[in-house]
């Protein structure tokens, strides 16, 4: 719990809020990522009211095909390449962290989604979700590859 004391014109408030750190281990999968990733994540935590770690970044192509043959990823990484098999990655993985444990809840996910993608414009990058391929008004219902954890690079 930090505080800080705000000045809003002639009014002082004082805010009591909660500043999430990432682990260290969430901290050495992020620096596997594309500096605007890096950017995009770090400010996201800094607003997020729900904490969350970096499940992955890079992933290696061996990795990738045992992904694709479990049916966890439409990506094969011999003819079509995910965004997590470039060096730095263009992908992240993330998780929340809520009561102490990782925790996938899809209200979880799109409220951290909102404060991603909210981040990303912020910063000036388009950044795409796994909860809205198509980046459309319609999220989740009209896609069949759920992956709410996912966020990257467009362009
Ligand atoms: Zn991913």
């Amino acid at each position: 719990m930090a505080v800080d004391f705000q000045e809003t014109n002639s009014c002082y408030c004082l805010i009591f809020y909660v500043m999430y750190k990432f682990s260290q281990v969430s901290q050495l999968r992020l620096k596997t990522c594309d500096s605007r990733l890096v950017q995009i994540m770090s400010l996201a935590l800094q607003r997020s009211k729900v904490d969350f770690g970096i499940a992955e970044g890079n992933r290696t192509i061996q990795r990738q095909q045992e992904l694709f043959k479990e049916g966890k990823s439409d990506k094969d990484g011999i003819h079509n390449l995910s965004k997590h098999n470039y060096n730095p990655s263009l992908a992240v993985d993330v998780y929340t962290w809520v009561e102490e444990k990782s925790n996938y809840a899809t209200h979880n996910l799109c409220y951290l989604a909102g404060i991603v993608e909210s981040v990303a414009i912020e910063l000036g990058h388009e950044i795409r979700w796994g909860g809205n391929w198509d980046m459309d008004g319609v999220l989740i219902n009209d896609q069949k590859l759920q992956d709410l954890v996912h966020f990257e690079i467009v362009k």
